[in-house]
């Protein structure tokens, strides 16, 4: 396949439809031979989002809630249950191996810890270039003054002094610079952040998100940013989808969902964000407990175990996505009495 196959211009450069992924539970030896069915981890079930050319669609949800599941899916790490996947038009499970292996260069990763995700014994110009001996090798001679430029793209600068330096002898903001240059440095046109700044100290991190923005507007990225800090969240995304048990409760523009939340789950999520002014009162009720078990999600909607405003229907009726304002979904049966 030519490489201008794989260049569409789709307006949506990531389409996602009813998405999946159950992992089977491990048992032992004895448990499977008396089990009657395999149980699976429902680790995303039945999730659905467009990304826009450019834009920045933000998943957030507590741990297990199955937004780093679905952002692996989509690039192709993890293979789906069921659902669709589309990048750029393209069916990702159409494609062939060696179809996929070149899409790879359009489709990059950022991860949460760049210690675990560079090479210790390799040099960090070695860790840059990567990506271009896998998907440019016929322009070798070429590719320690990309990596170069790249490296002073994202503030390793002079690039010189830390090409050849090695992970443990820079700093962890450093690193995660690193990372994003290596994750740049084929062009892409999607970027899964995954966590990008999570382990970074508290005073780099604004500065990586700076970063992150600039670069987006520099190589016209789209981002799919994963993250469980609402707060961040704010800083850089166009779009927001509240995931709750592998499910999206809320999905819309970031600013429509947090100015009027519909979902008593992002409710409580903005309620818990910190805010800079001592005096203003918390008034939304946290919710109370766990995340549940995704092998047995609650029936009905399956916020309703936490959710203060819970009624009898609640247990019974799952509430699909439903819009309620264009482009603002909600998963609630009474979402509409928190417009009022
Ligand atoms: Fe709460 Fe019921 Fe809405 Fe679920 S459907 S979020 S339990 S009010």
């Amino acid at each position: 396949m030519s490489e201008t196959t794989f260049n569409n211009q789709n307006e949506y450069l990531v389409e996602v439809k009813d998405l999946k992924k159950w992992f089977p539970v491990q048992t032992n030896f004895i448990d499977q031979i008396f089990a009657k069915q395999l149980e699976y981890v429902r680790a995303v079930d039945g999730v659905s989002f467009k990304i826009r050319r450019g834009e920045v669609l933000g998943l957030a949800g507590e741990s297990g809630s199955g937004k780093t599941t679905i952002g692996r899916v989509t690039i192709g790490l993890e293979e789906k249950t069921d659902g669709e996947v589309y990048f750029d038009g393209m069916d990702l499970s159409a494609l062939g191996r060696e179809d996929l292996r070149k899409l790879r260069r359009r489709m990059q990763v950022i991860f949460q810890d760049p210690l675990a995700s560079l090479n210790p014994r390799m040099s960090l110009g070695e860790a840059v270039m990567q990506g271009l001996k896998i998907h440019y090798p016929e322009t070798s001679d070429q590719h320690r003054d990309i990596a170069l430029e790249m490296m002073e793209k994202v503030g390793l600068t002079p690039a010189r002094f830390y090409f050849n330096k090695f992970p443990h002898q820079i700093s962890g903001g450093q690193r995660q610079r690193v990372v994003i240059a290596r994750a740049l440095i084929t062009k892409p046109d999607l970027i899964l952040a995954d966590e990008p700044i999570a382990m970074a100290d508290v005073s780099v991190r604004a500065l990586l998100l700076d970063l992150m923005i600039q670069l987006k507007k520099e190589f016209n990225l789209t981002y799919l940013f994963i993250t469980h800090d609402l707060a961040t969240a704010k800083y850089i995304c166009d779009q927001i989808g509240i995931l709750y048990l592998g499910r999206i409760a809320e999905i819309g523009d970031l600013r429509d969902v947090y100015s009027l939340p519909l979902h008593p789950y992002t409710q409580a999520l903005l309620a818990a964000v910190p805010v800079p002014d001592p005096h203003e009162r918390r008034t939304k009720l946290m919710p109370r407990g766990e995340i549940p078990n995704p092998i047995h999600p609650p029936s009905g909607c399956r916020f309703h175990p936490r959710c203060p405003y819970a009624k009898e229907i609640c247990s019974q009726e799952e509430p699909q996505l439903r819009e309620l304002m264009p482009g603002h979904q909600v998963a609630c049966h009474f979402a509409e009495d928190f417009m009022k």
